[in-house]
C-alpha cells in the first residue's frame, strides 16, 4: 500500500514543553511531593501513563476547581490547556507549589479576553463545551463572556448577550484547536447578528498548518488515518476537516492495533497524520505497519510486542 505521511503532523511546541516540564518536576526532588497534574497534561493516555510511571499522578475530572478541592499538599501542575484565575487563586490559598505548563498560545487568548473585558466588551467565545481550555478562558471574564459551540446556537446566545449588555461593543474570539472552516461558518453567523463585531481568530499556527496539510494530502489519498486520543480536540478536528473538506474517509485511531482491515479494502493510498499531542512513536508504528500491508496483518504481532516493550520503559 502507498503511504503518505503528512507533514507537518504530531507534536507541537506547546505539547513538547508541557511534557518536558512535567518530567523535569518528576525528576527534581526539590518539588514537594506528591506531584499531581490538574487534568491530563495533554490529551493522550500514553503520555499520562508514562508520567504515572515517573510518579506523577493525573487528577482527571470535568472541572479544575473541583479537582483542586481534594488537594491539600505537594506540587500541582497546570496543563497545557491553561486554567482560570479562580483555579490559580485556589492553588495559592492552599499553599501548593504551582508549576504552570500552559501553552503560550493559550496564554495569549487569556490576555486578550482580560483586555477586552477591561475595555468594556461583551465577548463571544467559540469553543467546545466541557473542554478544559474554554473553562480556563471563560474564567477571565465570567460575567461578560459567552460560549458558542455551533452556528445553530448563535441566535440564542446573541439574545442573552443583548439582554445582559445592551450597549456594549461585541468581540468574538476562539479556542486554539478548532477547525478553521467550522469557525469561519460560526463567525459568519455572528456577523449577521453583530455586523460591527471585532474578530480575533486565536486558532494556533500548529493546529492550522496540520489541518491545511492533511486537506491537501487527502486530495491525493483514498483514506486518511489520524493517530490521536479520543479526547484530543485537535485530533478530532483533523478527522472532521478531512471528511468535510474532501469527502474522503477519515478515522481516528489511538494506535496501530485499532486499524481495521475493512477500511483498507480496495484502497491504494493512505495518508497518515497525528494530533499535536500524539507521541511520534505511535505514528511511526502506524506508518510502518501500513507500508507492509497486507503483509502488515502478520507484522501486527511484532508491533504489539514492540508496543508492550515501549510501555514497560
Ligand atoms: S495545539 Fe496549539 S495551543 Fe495547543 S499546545 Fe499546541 S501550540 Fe499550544
Amino acid at each position: 500500500m502507498r503511504v503518505m505521511p503528512v507533514v507537518p503532523r504530531g507534536y507541537c511546541y506547546g505539547v513538547v514543553d508541557a511534557i518536558g516540564l512535567a518530567k523535569k518536576v518528576a525528576a527534581d526532588p526539590r518539588y514537594p511531593r506528591p506531584v499531581r497534574v490538574l487534568g491530563q497534561i495533554v490529551h493522550n493516555r500514553h503520555i499520562v501513563e508514562e508520567l504515572s510511571r515517573l510518579g506523577v499522578e493525573t487528577l482527571d475530572g470535568a472541572n479544575r476547581l473541583q479537582l483542586l478541592a481534594d488537594v491539600h499538599d505537594g506540587t500541582v501542575i497546570f496543563t497545557a490547556h491553561g486554567v482560570s484565575p479562580q483555579v490559580r487563586e485556589a492553588a495559592k490559598e492552599r499553599g501548593l507549589t504551582v508549576v504552570d505548563a500552559t501553552c503560550p498560545d493559550v496564554e495569549k487568548t487569556h490576555a486578550l479576553v482580560r483586555k477586552l473585558g477591561a475595555e468594556g466588551f461583551a465577548i463571544l467565545y467559540i469553543g467546545k463545551r466541557g473542554h478544559p481550555e474554554p473553562e480556563g478562558v471563560l474564567g477571565e471574564a465570567p460575567d461578560r463572556i459567552y460560549l458558542v459551540e455551533s452556528a445553530a446556537e448563535v441566535g440564542e446566545v446573541a439574545a442573552r448577550l443583548r439582554a445582559d449588555w445592551p450597549t456594549a461593543p461585541v468581540a468574538v474570539t476562539t479556542q486554539t484547536t478548532l477547525s478553521r472552516w467550522d469557525t469561519e461558518t460560526i463567525i459568519s453567523a455572528i456577523r449577521e447578528q453583530f455586523p460591527d463585531v471585532d474578530v480575533y481568530n486565536e486558532i494556533c499556527l500548529a493546529t492550522q498548518t496540520r489541518q491545511e496539510a492533511v486537506v491537501v494530502a487527502a486530495a491525493e489519498a483514498d483514506i486518511v488515518l489520524v493517530v490521536g486520543d479520543a479526547r484530543s480536540n485537535n485530533s478530532n478536528r483533523l478527522v472532521q476537516v478531512v471528511r468535510e473538506k474532501t469527502g474522503k474517509s477519515a478515522y481516528l485511531i489511538d494506535n496501530v492495533q485499532e486499524i481495521q482491515a475493512e477500511w483498507l479494502a480496495g484502497k491504494q493510498t493512505v495518508a497518515v497524520t497525528a494530533g499535536s499531542s500524539t507521541p511520534s512513536q505511535l505514528t511511526r508504528q502506524v506508518i510502518q505497519w501500513l507500508e507492509h500491508y497486507p503483509a502488515g496483518v502478520g507484522a501486527n504481532h511484532a508491533v504489539r510486542q514492540q508496543d508492550a516493550a515501549d510501555d514497560r520503559r
